[in-house]
């Protein structure tokens, strides 16, 4: 048995062959592994608990049949960070604060979805700050659903062009200095991440202490990836 986690699968309608991955994936690990943990940006965009979509109503469905066998854990990334307490109750999903530390026999994760830790660029972290203000999330929230669709499609858009001009360069990394910050204040956990979509195993270490940064690859053109942390230890592993 094992914990499994996935993170930035950005799932819409226009993604059909990670749907298609996502939900064979959920039905082949229900029952099988001992807990899912999804590290943020489960989905391309979320604009609020009532966008009753057909495509959401299939996700939200697909989550509960998993969460009646295996529990299921959600943390908010950078593009469903209005995911709700509607979502949570439908779905059978447990909403995580990010970080969060998870204890497995002696050892310690830390989760987080990533995007806090790329403190160089301010301009996302001052997007971040306002849009993880519950203030703010209800006035969004208060909006036509129609209003909501066209901002989150304008940001899609905006995206898209930067990702053109810029390649990968677009998401930005996390900082070391971020990272040394987290594990200071947490006692040099184990730290695994997605946000970045740079997959990897780093190791940090300082004078007296290691750890390693597990980064969770992304989901794209067809194919997926997760971590999974047994007995052994933690381990990356391809899906499609
Ligand atoms: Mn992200």
């Amino acid at each position: 048995m094992a914990i499994h986690l996935i993170s930035d699968l950005h799932l819409s309608e226009d993604t059909p062959d990670l749907e298609q991955l996502f939900t064979a994936t959920l039905i082949d690990w229900a029952g099988r592994i001992d807990a899912l943990y999804i590290l943020g940006d489960l989905f391309e965009y979320w604009v609020g608990d009532d966008d009753d979509t057909p495509f959401n109503r299939r996700m939200v469905e697909a989550l509960h049949a998993f969460s009646t066998r295996t529990p299921l854990f959600v943390m908010h990334g950078n593009r469903d960070f209005l995911l709700g307490a509607g979502f949570a109750a439908a779905s059978g999903a447990t909403m995580l604060d990010d970080p969060y530390l998870l204890q497995q026999g002696h050892a310690r994760y830390l989760l987080s979805h990533g995007d806090a830790l790329c403190t160089a660029d301010s301009a996302y972290q001052q997007f971040r700050a306002q849009s993880r203000n519950p203030a703010w999330q209800q006035a969004m929230l208060a909006r036509p659903l129609a209003e909501r669709h066209a901002i989150a499609q304008q940001a899609r858009q905006q995206s898209e062009m930067a990702k053109r001009a810029n390649g990968l360069s677009e998401i930005s990394d996390v900082t070391d200095s971020a990272v040394r910050a987290l594990l200071d204040e947490h006692g040099w956990p184990m730290l695994v991440h997605g946000h970045t979509h740079r997959p990897a195993c780093h190791v940090v270490e300082d004078a007296t202490r290691q750890t390693q940064r597990w980064v969770i690859a992304d989901w794209h053109d067809g194919k997926g990836g997760y971590l999974a942390i047994d007995n052994h230890g933690i381990g990356a592993h391809a899906l499609g």
